[in-house]
């Protein structure tokens, strides 16, 4: 590692850590990221990427190549399970006056990490280590260091003016500074599933369906995969006390499939996997010189899709206050900054709405059920009241809000 009193560390290599360093990169900021693995994970997690990041990406040149190899996805829908009908369609077109960017990108969230990467591998003041594992982080008086474990079994310290732990729900970092993560999980596991089955062959459904149902809710979206006819993602609850081999049997896969979409064949399945899912927010997105974007900040469960899009929100926001803070001899209080927009971001839209979605999706009081479909229907058919939801989901609302705060 080169020094440089200005380098910036930043820990975890997923999508949040490659977009920061990039943002950092882009305007001469010396970064270092350090990820674990030896290669970036290709794990089907996040794909939806919302007008309001879409708008952050642009401005690091990312949007072409995610549209080229991700799916332009105008539309979203809900529908009832138990009836079969669908309740609403809502249209980003709504946006078209609002944001350069009036849709969604179904884009996997490997793809966007990988995009990002290779930006970075064109610009020298950064640069990329794999298997390196960071351990330990401590502050220092005008700085912070970390751990690392080397891939041959030693241990490094590297310094850096500032750490940014981007490294995930478990996060080392906020764990090695003592910052509480504060929340609960849910009691129930959350189940995914992958098949190239068509779902549009079925009924009329967009690229991303939320299904309303008391005993089973479920969320259906397409994914661009490697290319045509491309791969259906479905979320389901995963019932409380049954073993993780159970949930995902052969048996227990096929039958959870057809009860929601009947066919007489069975399904082809080529990823099945079980997620814990938390609602949690550390106390402070910064101490020092240590900062927390995307997961090692605030996890949320995925209905809506909103997750990674608060943690690429907190990359490029970081970016901007730290390059300021670097090259510009900015105020470290622009941190506190930092702190107070994401914060805000976070617990009162991004906590709020998705345990929303999840209750709505879940609801079994047939009264209160019956009015929240009602509700939809009713904000569905009206042009205002949907523009307003579609500026909500689309996370453009809590964007601009933030975008009012000081200090
Ligand atoms: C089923 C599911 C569906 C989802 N769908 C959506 C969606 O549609 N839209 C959305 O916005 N969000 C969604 N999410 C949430 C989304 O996946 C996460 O918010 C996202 O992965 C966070 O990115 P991140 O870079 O912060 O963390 P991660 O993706 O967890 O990346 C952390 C990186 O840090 C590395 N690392 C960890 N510890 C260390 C260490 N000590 N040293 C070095 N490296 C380390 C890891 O190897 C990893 O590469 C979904 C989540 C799940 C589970």
């Amino acid at each position: 590692m080169k020094e440089d009193k200005n380098r910036v560390l930043v820990v975890g290599g997923g999508p949040v850590g490659m977009v920061t360093a990039l943002a950092l990169a882009m305007k001469g900021v010396p970064v270092t990221v350090f990820e674990r693995f030896e290669t970036l994970l290709a794990d089907p997690r996040a794909a939806t990427t919302h007008p309001a990041t879409l708008e952050l990406l642009a401005r690091l040149g990312m949007v072409d190549q995610m549209r080229e190899h991700g799916l332009v996805c105008p539309t979203f829908q809900f529908w009832d399970r138990e009836s079969g009908t669908m309740v609403a369609e809502f249209d980003h077109a709504l946006l078209k006056d609002e944001t350069e960017f009036p849709y969604v990108i179904q884009c996997e969230q490997f793809k966007t990490a990988q995009i990002a990467y290779r930006k970075l591998q064109r610009i020298d003041c950064a640069e990329v280590f794999f298997q390196h594992e960071v351990v330990d982080v401590r502050q220092e008086s005008d700085g912070a260091k970390v751990e690392v474990l080397l891939p041959g079994g030693a241990k490094k310290w590297f310094s850096g003016r500032f750490v940014v732990g981007a490294d995930g729900g478990r996060s080392v970092v906020r764990k090695s500074i003592g910052i509480p993560f504060d929340g609960f999980t849910w009691p129930e596991c959350f189940v995914v599933l992958t098949t190239p089955f068509d779902f549009q062959k079925v009924r009329p459904y967009s690229y991303r369906n939320y299904f309303a149902d008391p005993h089973e809710w479920c969320n259906c979206f397409k994914v661009a995969a490697e290319g045509p006819p491309g791969l259906w993602r479905t979320v389901f609850p995963g019932h409380t006390g049954l073993p993780e081999e159970t949930l995902i049997s052969d048996t227990a896969v096929q039958e959870r499939l057809k009860r929601f979409f009947q066919t007489d064949a069975d399904y082809p399945v080529v990823h099945r996997n079980v997620y814990k899912v938390h609602q949690r927010v550390a106390q402070t997105f910064y101490q020092g010189h240590v900062v927390l974007a995307g997961d090692a900040a605030h996890v949320n469960n995925p209905i809506g899709g909103v997750g990674l899009n608060s943690g690429l929100q907190d990359a490029v926001n970081l970016a901007d206050k730290l390059v300021d803070i670097c090259l510009h001899q900015g105020d470290h209080r622009l941190l506190d900054l930092y702190n107070l927009q994401r914060m805000t971001a976070t617990k009162e839209y991004v906590q709020a709405q998705t345990i929303q979605n999840k209750k709505r999706l879940e609801e079994s009081d047939p009264a209160t059920r019956q009015k929240n479909l009602d509700q939809l229907r009713a904000t569905a058919g009206d042009r205002v009241r949907a523009k307003e939801f579609v500026m909500r989901t689309s996370m453009l609302t809590a964007q601009r809000r933030i975008a009012s705060i000081g200090l």
